[in-house]
């Protein structure tokens, strides 16, 4: 490798060996919920799972579409788990969680997208956990995004995630299956049907975006009235995935944390180690406390 594609000392992570970790793992195999920790190999899940914070992955462990970047299976998906919802409250409640984060594979083959698992799954957490806040992070629906986004935004979760993932210019490489202003679309409705739910998106950094570009790309969601942003470096999960063209800095990272401030998003994580799902609960509650 060269050595600008070699992981820099800033990259490190711990290793999954501590008794919460083995414990998460258990409760996951045991109410057969896969999440994406493990499916997108996540740097971040000795740290997680060892405080117990796990992003559960609903519809499935297998994806119809095939991103540059992503780790999880692409082929054929399953049936739908109709006792998915309750085992993903089960797990809310086991692990005593303040806030979860849901999210699923891509499901172009079902009627809805998918919508109606999310809804159910929401429904069973605000039974079973009703302290819990509840953050979903949706694929893009496709041509059902409108009707998929009415019914999810009217089970009232906390927070609406959907990421951008990438600047425009690379989504036919990295991001094939999506198209940029459908996702910023989607998130603009989100907003539209309740102001009261907080939008979150996310970029990758180190696919070959230039500084400009991301800049353009917070001014898309902030007009797009999105609250959150996380921003996190790209790591190859394997070599038949997308290349990393750069490792971002530690100080680009504070220089993009900085700018998306003064651009008015309300939460901003900007750090190589970042995730969607990463330190999303305490952030969640600072921000609420503040
Ligand atoms: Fe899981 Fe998110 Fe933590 Fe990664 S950052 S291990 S996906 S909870
Ligand atoms: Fe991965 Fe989501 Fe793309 Fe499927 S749609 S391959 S889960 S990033």
């Amino acid at each position: 490798r060269p050595a600008r594609t070699r992981k820099p000392d800033w990259i490190r992570v711990k290793a999954p060996t501590s008794a919460g970790f083995s414990e998460t793992r258990e409760l996951m195999r045991r109410l057969n919920l896969a999440t994406v920790c493990e499916e997108a190999a996540c740097p971040n899940i000795g740290e997680c799972w060892t405080k117990k914070h796990a992003t559960v992955m609903i519809l499935g462990d297998v994806c119809t579409r095939a991103c540059a970047f992503c780790n999880v299976k692409t082929g054929m998906p399953r049936a739908v788990d109709n006792l998915e919802p309750q085992h993903v409250a089960d797990a809310a409640a086991e692990m005593g969680l303040s806030h979860i984060v849901i999210t699923s594979v891509d499901r172009d083959d079902l009627p809805d997208g998918g919508a109606s698992q999310f809804v159910k799954v929401i429904e069973a957490l605000r039974r079973t956990t009703p302290a819990t806040t509840v953050e979903i992070l949706t694929p893009d629906f496709r041509n059902k995004a409108e009707a998929a986004v009415e019914s999810i935004v009217a089970a009232r979760p906390d927070v609406y995630n959907h990421n951008l993932e990438t600047v425009p210019r690379l989504y036919p490489t990295i991001r094939p299956g999506a198209r940029y202003y459908a996702s910023l679309r989607l998130l603009e409705s989100v907003k539209r049907h309740d102001p009261s739910i907080f939008t979150k998106s996310g970029l990758m950094t180190g696919l070959g975006e230039q500084r400009l570009e991301v800049h353009q790309v917070m001014d898309d969601m902030r007009s797009a009235d999105v609250d959150f942003l996380t921003m996190g470096q790209y790591l190859q999960p394997t070599p038949r995935h997308a290349k990393v063209e750069e490792f971002t800095t530690p100080q680009q990272f504070s220089a993009y944390g900085a700018i998306a401030r003064a651009k008015g998003f309300l939460l901003v994580a900007a750090t190589p180690l970042t995730r969607s799902s990463y330190h999303a609960g305490d952030d969640f509650e600072k921000m609420r406390a503040a």
